[in-house]
């Protein structure tokens, strides 16, 4: 992706690109693009259409590229931002950055900004983790005062949606989940049986599949994978077929076999803990 200056251009994506997720699609579409379609009625109802919706769940389960089909659907520009970027030594005044980038959004709306790893950009403020001393000093500190001005001053008539991602909602400062700033908190599951299924499927879409390949088989013996998981999995598949540099040039069985072996489940019965 071509970035500049936070704003990003990505592939364009929708939502067929992700499998599963019924629910959370859903749920997605009806505070994002409900708001738009249906604006006049929403008025009439007196509906206040979300400013913030925070994904959180488990890591490599396509929280992220929820994100992109959003702004990719919607035709909004895309903003994006994570705690690596804003507190880079290279780049300066942390605080600055977070009000560039909502001017920017502001002035290229309808737009979307991401908070990518928000726990990242703002962890609870009584940890004080970047040497503060939780009276409000350091720059994380500073940064998340700033960040809740910013978000309280977006006027609702403006369409800017600011979306955050987090594998730690446990991690994130109380003040950020107060109505009128993340005021939908959406969890993404890990895929289950049905949804491991469509990845495999979306996964293996632009592969020679030799007949042999039983993807109910693959999807069962996939528990605790994660969709990015499932995407190593079928990439590894090619390459051991490629490696073995077979007479018949597809991806058989016996490929998703061994690469059942090298590639493992990222989850566990702990991190699920957390959700
Ligand atoms: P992280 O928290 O690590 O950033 P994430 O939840 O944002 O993870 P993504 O970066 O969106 O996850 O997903 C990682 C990769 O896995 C993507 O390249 C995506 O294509 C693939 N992937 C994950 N879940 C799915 C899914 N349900 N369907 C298709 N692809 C998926």
């Amino acid at each position: 992706s071509i970035q500049r200056g936070f704003q990003v251009n990505f592939e364009e994506t929708n939502w067929d690109d992700i499998g599963g997720l019924d629910m959370v699609k859903k749920k997605l579409k009806q505070a994002v693009e409900w708001p738009l379609k249906y604006r006049n009625t929403f008025k009439k109802l007196g509906l206040r259409p979300p400013r913030g919706i925070l994904l959180y769940g488990p890591p490599g389960c396509s929280k992220t590229t929820l994100v992109k089909v959003i702004a990719s659907v919607s035709g909004a520009t895309f903003l994006s931002i994570n705690g690596a970027q804003l507190y880079s030594p290279y780049v300066g005044d942390s605080e600055k950055i977070i009000r560039s980038i909502f001017q920017r959004a502001r002035a290229s709306s309808p737009s979307v900004l991401f908070l990518d790893e928000i726990d990242a950009i703002v962890g609870k403020r009584s940890l004080g983790e970047r040497g503060g001393t939780g009276n409000g000093d350091s720059v994380q500190e500073r940064v998340l005062s700033m960040l809740l001005n910013e978000m309280d001053g977006v006027e609702t008539a403006t369409s800017i949606l600011i979306m955050g991602a987090t594998n730690r909602p446990d991690m994130l400062d109380a003040a950020l989940l107060r109505p009128g700033r993340f005021d939908r908190l959406i969890y993404v599951p890990p895929p289950d049986f049905k949804s491991r299924k469509q990845v495999l499927k979306i996964h293996t879409s632009n592969m020679p599949l030799n007949e042999d390949v039983d993807l109910d088989f693959i999807a069962k013996q996939t528990e605790m994978y994660t969709g990015a998981d499932i995407k190593n999995l079928c990439r590894e598949s090619a390459m051991i077929a490629l490696r073995e540099m077979k007479t018949t040039s597809n991806v058989n069985m016996s490929d998703f076999l061994k690469a059942l072996k090298i590639v493992k489940a990222s989850l566990t019965a702990d991190i699920l803990t957390y959700y």
